[in-house]
């Protein structure tokens, strides 16, 4: 019977609003009728248990608040599920050489044009508590590889697809798990047996080895276009910090204006010409064989009279107040220009007098230097950062070959080369619009990760879908070598990871069906020779994508494989989701939303409404 009957036979109790989240013809399973039934309307605390003999001759159990609202069993579950499929959908197209890009713009103002799934994730705010899981492996896989983030996600959320019809079929998720980590196991150690080294070879060649991964990682992106310009600066920037494991040893500089092909590499640091007082001007602006000193104090006047309550009994004294401070700094100045050092860098201010009191001795300074780029110029001069004048040996002093001042674009940059630590290296990056420059940056960004992971691993196998193509065609394979039901959840996790190639075509306008058999035919060639082919991006047919270049480090595809079957099985052990009271009204409706499935509004969510079933 329909609920409205139901409700008509109960004639009373039930909430009109309980109706409402019920949508038209849904049917109401008869056991849901004793909760209407006990419900008492007095009660602050709600009863969380059917009406039989026993609970009514028994005390009233309180377990959660007023308020607490449980959804629960298969329906939360698939619920869930096509919550993280709504986000999946959300980065779909951008996968690939050919993907779209995503303009997101916050109550503030901002807007943000991105093909980088993490930075799209973390922009959306997703608010379900289910694909907040897609948000945070497209992080994770951010920070531990770099690259791979939409694949990741589209990679979870087409797992769960997969594996929603069983559900709904009864299947129990436990099994769906197993299967899915079994799967997972042998993929990756197929990738592994499929990973080509990169070992053993000269720098010249493992230089343009390195190049061509970046190029695959730039190629998706907005500076695509330039992607070997770009691949070689960054394999350059690479092996210029050797093996130095911080990240923020490679600094990226921003100057809009100009054009892409203006972006250069500086061996050493580059930062933007810092705040100056009069003086300025007077010193001299480039330097060979300086030495630098690298400071943490203020060369400032510090006009103690304004925080400290001096009496005096005499006037006259009062000149010998401002003379005590003038010598202060005079000394402090005096021990900088003595220490030999004819660059001064310093983290904190340097006035107008020590401005040019060095100006006078042909010294270059620079005030309010940021921190990260002070660490920068240590590392790379040899120097050591200094929190006092006393005492200065030579060996806290740094030094390199060149020390200039150059204009860059409208900015005037102050640029360190030829640095004998070697360990820094700053890219400084043109471009038209800021959103176009921080794309960039961020498209960079990934290409760093992706060249230093595969220096480390040195291990590539063939993108453009080949090696998910030929995973899929293994576990297939294995598949079938399974009795059990097991055979049926692990072709569907084959099934699943077709979803890269197939994207790639989608997003470029080719014929997903066509190119993919084509591909699953090339790939099931005895011989084992079109195991590297994958969807060729120009023509819209399949390539060996090895031998064109299109190459991946294989801790990319790893780490994807591994991240999105655990978040599946993550979301599939999930069956019951308790909101407290508390967090409903700080999460406001937005949340409560989501929690059926059907997000906040935003086109990507709608029109997916799973149903959780709840109870009250
Ligand atoms: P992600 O955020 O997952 O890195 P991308 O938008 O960068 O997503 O797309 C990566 C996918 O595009 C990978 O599967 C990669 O193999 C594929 N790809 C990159 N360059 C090419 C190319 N030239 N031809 C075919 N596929 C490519
Ligand atoms: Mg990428």
């Amino acid at each position: 019977m329909s609920l409205s009957e139901c409700a008509a036979q109960t004639k009373r109790i039930v909430n009109p609003l309980f109706l409402s989240f019920f949508p038209g013809n849904f049917r109401c399973h008869i056991y849901s009728l004793p909760f209407l039934l006990c419900r008492n309307p007095t009660s602050p605390y709600s009863l969380y248990r059917p009406l039989t003999m026993t609970a009514m001759m028994q005390p009233q159990i309180i377990l959660l608040k007023e308020g607490t609202d449980t959804s629960q069993g298969k329906a939360q579950l698939v619920s869930n599920i096509n919550a993280c499929m709504a986000v999946a959908d959300v980065v779909r197209t951008t996968l690939g050489p050919r993907g779209m890009d995503k303009l997101i713009h916050d109550e503030k103002g901002n807007t943000t044009i991105s093909n980088d799934g993490a930075t799209i994730m973390k922009l959306l705010d997703i608010v379900h508590p289910a694909a907040k899981i897609l948000v945070d492996i497209a992080k994770s896989q951010d920070s531990e590889v770099g690259d791979g983030t939409t694949t990741v996600v589209l990679l979870a959320g087409e797992f769960l697809k997969e594996a929603k019809p069983f559900i709904e079929d009864g299947v129990h998720p436990q099994n769906l798990i197993r299967s899915f980590r079994t799967a997972a196991y042998l993929a990756i150690e197929m990738v592994k047996e499929l990973a080509q080294s990169i070992e053993g070879k000269s720098l010249e060649e493992k230089k343009s080895l390195l190049a061509k991964c970046a190029a695959t990682t730039l190629s998706s992106k907005l500076i695509g276009g330039e992607k070997e310009f770009f691949a070689s600066m960054v394999v350059d920037a690479v092996l210029a910090i050797g093996t130095d494991d911080r990240l923020n040893m490679i600094g990226i500089k921003k100057v809009p204006g100009g054009n892409m092909r203006d972006s250069f590499l500086v061996n050493g640091v580059a930062f933007k010409k810092t705040f100056s007082y009069a003086g300025f001007e007077q010193q001299p602006k480039k330097f060979v064989m300086p030495k630098i000193l690298l400071l943490n104090i203020e060369l400032e006047l510090k006009s103690e009279k304004e925080n400290a309550e001096i009496r005096l009994s005499d006037p006259s004294q009062y000149q010998s107040i401002v003379d005590a401070e003038w010598n202060i700094i005079y000394d402090k100045l005096d021990k900088c220009v003595k220490s030999g050092a004819k660059i001064v860098l310093s983290r904190l201010a340097i006035g107008d007098l020590g401005t040019q009191y060095f100006a006078d001795r042909d010294i270059f300074c620079a005030g309010r230097v940021a921190e990260e780029d002070l660490q920068r110029v240590a590392a790379a001069t040899g120097g050591t950062v200094q929190t006092s004048v006393n005492n200065i040996i030579d060996e806290v002093l740094g030094s390199c070959e060149l020390f200039e001042e150059r204009q860059v674009g409208n900015e005037r940059f102050n640029i360190f080369s030829g640095c004998p630590s070697g360990q820094t290296a700053t890219i400084v990056l043109r471009g038209g619009a800021d959103q176009f420059i921080e794309e960039a940056e961020r498209s960079l960004h990934d290409a760093i990760m992706i060249v230093r992971r595969a220096l480390k691993n040195s291990t590539v196998v063939a993108g453009g879908g080949a090696i998910d193509m030929e995973v899929s065609r293994y576990l297939r394979q294995h598949a079938r070598t399974i009795a059990g039901k097991s055979q049926l959840f692990i072709n569907s996790y084959a099934k699943a990871l077709e979803v890269i190639p197939r994207q790639l075509c989608d997003n470029a306008g080719f014929d997903a069906t066509d190119v993919l058999n084509k591909l699953r035919q090339k790939h099931a060639l005895h011989s084992g020779e079109g195991k590297l082919y994958g969807v060729d991006i120009n023509t819209g047919g399949i390539a060996d994508n090895y031998a064109n270049f299109v190459w991946e480090p294989a801790v990319v595809k790893i780490n994807a494989i591994n991240a999105a079957t655990e978040a599946a099985c993550l979301v599939l052990s999930v069956d019951e989701t308790v909101k407290n009271p508390k967090s409903e009204s700080a999460q406001g409706d937005a949340a409560a939303g989501a929690m059926g499935g059907r997000g906040r509004g935003g086109a990507a969510f709608r029109g997916r409404g799973g149903r959780g079933m709840r109870r009250r």
